[in-house]
Parts: C-alpha cells; structure tokens; sequence
C-alpha cells in the first residue's frame, strides 16, 4: 500500500518544492508515495475564480468559502477513500512525533492549506477536518506547514530512510532530546571528541549516550521527562 497525498491549496506551484529533493525526492521519483497538488481555485464557479470573501460580522481580510473548498475536497477525496483530512491551522493540535508515526502508518493524509485569515468554520465541522499546528507562530499560508508536516512522515515510510536504527533513537522516539554527535577531526579549535567515544567499548559508550540525553533533556525540555513513563526516568 502506497502513502498517497493530497494537498489542496492556492499554490501548487509550492509542490513537491522541497519533497522534490534528497530522501523524500527519491522516495517520490522511486514510487515509495505519491503527491498530488490540486489548485483550490478550479472549484470556483464564477467567471473571476474567486476562492474568498470577507469575513461575517467584519474585520480585516479575507475568509476561504466552504462551497468552494467542500467541491475540492470531495473532489479529491471522496468518502470513505480512508484518509485523514487535515488543515494545516495555528488553532491546531501541535503536530508531534506520535502523530506523525501514526500518519506514515496509514494510507496517505489529503491536506488544505489555508490561506488570508483561514477557512470558514462550517466546511472544517461539514468535512470533519482536523486541524494540525506546526508551531505556536503564524504563517502566511499553509503550503510550508504542509511541507514540513510531509517531510516527517515521508521519512518513515517503509524503504526511504537507508539507515532505520538513525530513526529509531532520534530525538522524541524514545521521549528524550538526543545525545550530542561527534565526527573527525579528533581535534578541533582545542575540543577534542570526548574519550569515551573513541573507546570503543559500545556498552559505555551507549550509557554515557544516554546520560547526555538525560541531561539536555531535563536542561531544555523539563516537559518531556515528566511525560515519560515512571520506569524510563
Ligand atoms: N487568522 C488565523 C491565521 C491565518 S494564517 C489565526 O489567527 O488563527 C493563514 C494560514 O496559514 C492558515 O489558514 C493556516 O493554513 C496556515 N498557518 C499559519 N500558521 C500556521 C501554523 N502555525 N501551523 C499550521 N498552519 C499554519
């Protein structure tokens, strides 16, 4: 089964854009998922192709019409083809890596892309949309949250990371921040690669890995040791 995505939005000239390139390009070019960019505004019904209008009850900006997005949406997924249907908003549950798993484990994900001040709320209810957040920040569209959404599940498809175990002991899989790296030269500006790295003895090398992960963890992120099940800490 193949990862399909769908993104609706204003700008498909966004896509694949950066999923064009490196793991994700390849991926894309091998087969191993599929992208589709539909142009919002081939729904439109009026000779101008409008997409928008002005909010109800006033203020600034313009709001994307139910109608239109309702026909693209249908359009590009009918019911019951088994696919979430996300909108990439501000007001959304922040994305994290559990979500993401769970997405990279399904049939594919069709995304809109909201863009002036956002979506009217009837076609979010009517469309059972969930709205997904990358961040507590605004962005001008939709189109680089989908992006970034995209990239972190392409990852984990099957056969598009070379190196699985990279995967597995990042950052957020098991809870905790990674370890520092290291690489060559053995000396650099004075530094040198801690001793224990160049050990060679894999089983202190893997506790003081964790160590350091612990420590950065609880330095950064205080929050996400006290998520972690009482038997991790
Ligand atoms: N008026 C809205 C912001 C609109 S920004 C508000 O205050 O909530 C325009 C579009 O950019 C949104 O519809 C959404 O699709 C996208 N967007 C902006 N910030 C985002 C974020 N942090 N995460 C995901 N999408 C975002």
């Amino acid at each position: 089964m193949m990862f399909r995505a769908t993104v609706l939005t204003l700008y498909p000239e966004m896509f694949p854009g950066a999923l064009g390139l490196s793991l994700a390009g390849r991926a894309l070019e091998a087969g191993s998922w599929s992208l589709d960019a539909v142009q919002i505004r081939d729904f439109a019904t009026d000779r101008h192709r409008t997409v928008d209008d002005t909010p109800a009850g006033g203020g600034a900006g313009m709001v994307l019409r139910a109608d239109i997005l309702a026909k693209a949406i249908d359009h590009a997924s009918p019911e019951g083809d088994g696919r979430p249907r996300l909108l990439m908003s501000p007001r959304g549950k922040p994305l994290n890596q559990e979500r993401v798993r769970e997405l990279a484990a399904g049939p594919g994900a069709v995304i809109l892309c909201g863009r002036f001040e956002g979506v009217d709320q009837r076609l979010i209810e009517s469309r059972g949309l969930e709205e997904v957040s990358i961040g507590d920040f605004i962005l001008s569209g939709g189109e680089p949250a989908a992006l970034v959404l995209l990239d972190a599940v392409v990852r984990l498809l099957p056969g598009v990371m070379g190196n699985q175990v990279s995967g597995d002991e990042e950052s957020f899989e098991n809870g905790l921040l990674e370890h520092p790296h290291y690489t060559r030269p053995q000396l650099f500006e004075d530094m040198p690669i801690p001793e224990i790295l160049t050990s060679g003895n894999h089983a202190k090398i893997a506790a003081w890995r964790h160590e350091r992960a612990l420590e950065l963890t609880a330095e950064r992120r205080p929050d996400l040791i006290a998520k972690r099940q009482p038997r991790q800490k």
